[in-house]
């Protein structure tokens, strides 16, 4: 390794609109000054189309269609199924683990990890990151719970869907500050041990954009007091995280540092609590009514609260997977079903029953295309009820946009992109050939999300030979992250990397 350390902090799902605007303030002054000494730029990123795909895009530096993971509880058409991604399941391991063997790396609560590696440095995963796939565990075994000793334990809670009390919001704010620091100290800590690459994620700004972006995910009106502290509590999570920014960066002396985020966050766009039931109108005519184990039970509303928190909170893991498979796709008619939505959070992701590749597949290969033309024709064709503005911007195929690669089969086969804007006023949609769906939750989006992702991400680079104060007029893209911190450090990797180093030296 001839080159620099690299301190990479990834801000999980934060805004670079939200950033700019705070910065401006002054209420990021750690940012501000980071973006002042060096070079930030936007990111093009494979969440655009599937939007639990970009951390895996990011450390395996290769396109969905190649690592195949798009979601934390994704379809799995051997056995009809919903699984939680696993090591097996990737073609590629993260970059970090792919170097030559005497670069140190310290990796800190990266989402969508599997789990740990030994001989790689320290690695820690699933403490307080928005997306676990696996429990707590560091490498080597006894660093967290030295860690744990000497700071408490604290970890990311399970999300609690559907629109909340405004004092459960206000409670998670404060736990979201509460780990942030938490999180900062242990990876400061971390950071007394050896390392040449430091991957650190903090996962408040994914949780809070969610829940905290505005008050639609409230169940009653707030009084003045409440509102008041909500309206501040996702700039307050912001100007928390600013904090790390300014303690880690101190910490990592002369590393390069490269602060960045894989997607960000806006109004919810989401219109998925319609989509099972436009796709059965457009398979099955004017009067076709979803099948009962739709998409609004996938959303995770259909469960009484009580036993949703039950099932999300305390049962382990392997029987709640079962749970939520069986509640997702229990009863189902395989061999009359051509087509069927899959669990999303932002667009909707519908998957042909395909021969030869779903075990219960009724769909010969000879009519793939025309069934997916047919679906996309269909969705395209509603439009809200009261407005007649559209809904659905673009339904595309994964392998349009991403190329073929090893792990198509795993994503969706279309993917419905909405259009950018609010969704939660829409009672009905109209289509002139399909006729009218009603919303089950008219005027408000089911699951309590406020916030989902805007398509984007951002990155800010400071170090050694990066010139000062300057924004990269070219888009980037979050496969190029990788290369270019290689790059950095002067190191080669063993993965196969789809991008190309950004231009940060100018
Ligand atoms: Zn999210």
């Amino acid at each position: 390794m001839g080159g620099d350390k690299v301190l990479m902090i990834g801000l999980d799902a934060a805004d670079l609109l939200l950033v700019d605007r705070w910065g401006e303030d002054g209420a990021l002054p750690n940012l501000r000054r980071l973006m002042a000494s060096g070079v930030s730029g936007r990111l093009r990123t494979s969440a655009r189309y599937l939007v639990g795909s970009p951390w895996p895009t990011f450390f395996t530096g290769q396109p969905p269609t190649r690592h195949g993971i798009y979601h934390d509880f994704q379809w799995q058409h051997e056995g009809m199924r919903f699984a939680r991604p696993a090591w097996e399941w990737l073609p590629a391991l993260p970059f970090w683990r792919r170097l030559e063997p005497e670069v140190q790396v310290l990796s800190y609560d990266v989402p969508f990890l599997m789990g740990v590696q030994e001989a790689v440095g320290t690695e820690v995963v699933g403490f307080a990151s928005h997306d676990r796939i696996v429990e707590p565990l560091s490498h080597p075994p006894n660093v967290m719970r030295e860690v744990e000793r000497e700071f408490g334990s604290l970890r990311m809670l399970q999300e609690d869907y559907g629109v909340s009390d405004p004092e459960y919001l206000l409670a998670l704010r404060d736990f979201l500050l509460e780990i942030t620091r938490r999180s900062t100290r242990t990876a400061t800590r971390l950071m007394q041990r050896p390392w040449d690459l430091a991957v650190v994620v903090l996962g408040a700004l994914h949780r809070g954009g969610h829940r905290l972006w505005d008050r639609s995910s409230a169940n009653r009106a707030m009084n003045e007091e409440e509102g008041q502290a909500f309206d501040r509590a996702l700039l307050d999570l912001y100007a928390e995280c600013d904090r790390s920014v300014g303690q880690m960066v101190e910490a990592a002396g002369d590393a390069t540092v490269v602060v960045f985020a894989l997607h960000g966050m806006m109004i919810n766009a989401c219109r998925n609590d319609f989509l099972d039931a436009m796709l059965a109108r457009v398979l099955g005519g004017t009067d076709a009514a979803p099948p009962r184990q739709g998409v609004v039970r996938r959303l995770g509303e259909a469960l009484p609260l009580g036993l949703r928190r039950g099932v999300t909170q305390r049962i382990p893991a392997r029987l709640r997977d079962r749970i939520m498979t069986s509640w997702a796709t229990g009863g189902t008619n395989w061999p009359e079903i051509e087509a069927f939505s899959l669990r999303a959070d932002l667009q909707g992701y519908v998957r042909i029953n395909l021969c030869g590749r779903e075990t219960e597949g009724i769909v010969p290969a000879s009519e793939y295309d025309a069934l997916c033309e047919q679906i996309a024709a269909g969705l395209m064709s509603f439009r809200d009820a009261d407005t007649g503005d559209p809904v659905v911007a673009e339904v595309r195929r994964p392998v349009d946009v991403f190329g073929s690669g090893e792990r198509e089969a795993r994503v969706p086969d279309l993917v419905v992109r909405w259009v950018e804007s609010p969704a939660a006023s829409h009672l009905a949609l109209v289509s002139e050939e399909y006729g009218r769906v009603e919303r089950e939750t008219p005027g408000r989006i089911p699951n309590g999300r406020s916030g989902n992702h805007r398509t984007e991400g951002f990155f800010v680079a400071r170090g050694r030979g990066i010139p000062q104060g300057s924004r990269l007029s070219e888009i980037a893209d979050i496969v190029d992250l990788a290369p270019t911190i290689l790059q950095i450090l002067d190191v080669s990797c063993r993965n196969e990397l789809a991008g190309t180093p950004i231009p940060i030296h100018g």
